[in-house]
Parts: C-alpha cells; sequence; structure tokens
C-alpha cells in the first residue's frame, strides 16, 4: 500500500500515465525513468515505500531496516485485543 506514495514523484517528473484496463483504473511508467525516482528517494529515506497502517504485518515486521516498526504493529496489535 505504501508504493502509492511514489506517484506524486512520477507524475511531478511526467512519467505516470493512468488509464483503465476493463473496469480496472490502471498506472503505467517507464520502470528505468521510476526506478531513477525511487533510487534517489530510498537514498534519503529507506523506509518511505511503507505504509502507514500500525497494524501492516508486511510493513512493520518483515524488513530489516525497520527496527522499531515490530513495536508498533505490537502496540496495534494489543490496541485491537484490549478493545
Ligand atoms: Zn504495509
Amino acid at each position: 500500500m505504501g508504493f502509492a506514495k511514489f506517484y506524486p514523484y512520477y507524475e511531478e517528473a511526467r512519467i505516470l500515465k493512468k488509464g483503465k484496463i476493463g473496469n480496472a483504473e490502471a498506472f503505467l511508467v517507464d520502470a528505468s525513468s521510476a526506478y531513477k525516482i525511487e533510487h534517489a528517494i530510498l537514498k534519503q529515506n529507506p523506509k518511505f515505500a511503507l505504509c502507514d497502517r500500525d497494524e501492516c504485518e508486511s510493513c512493520r515486521l518483515f524488513v530489516t531496516l525497520k527496527l522499531l516498526e515490530p513495536v508498533r504493529y505490537a502496540k496495534s496489535r494489543l490496541k485491537r485485543v484490549a478493545g
């Protein structure tokens, strides 16, 4: 879910094309151009592409760069259990 954070940067660089495939929204970017943008952003902030959902197991638990993210995830689980 955090990957969409790159879209404004793609738009700014005018590499994001939007359309529809059937009823689904579709996005197209040139991979080489997108990579250059993503590399520059992630070099500054390796966590940039993570989503903001505390309860997201993927973003909170499975990337080694996120040393404090498991704590954030555990707190969200405890809140859910506590009601
Ligand atoms: Zn996530």
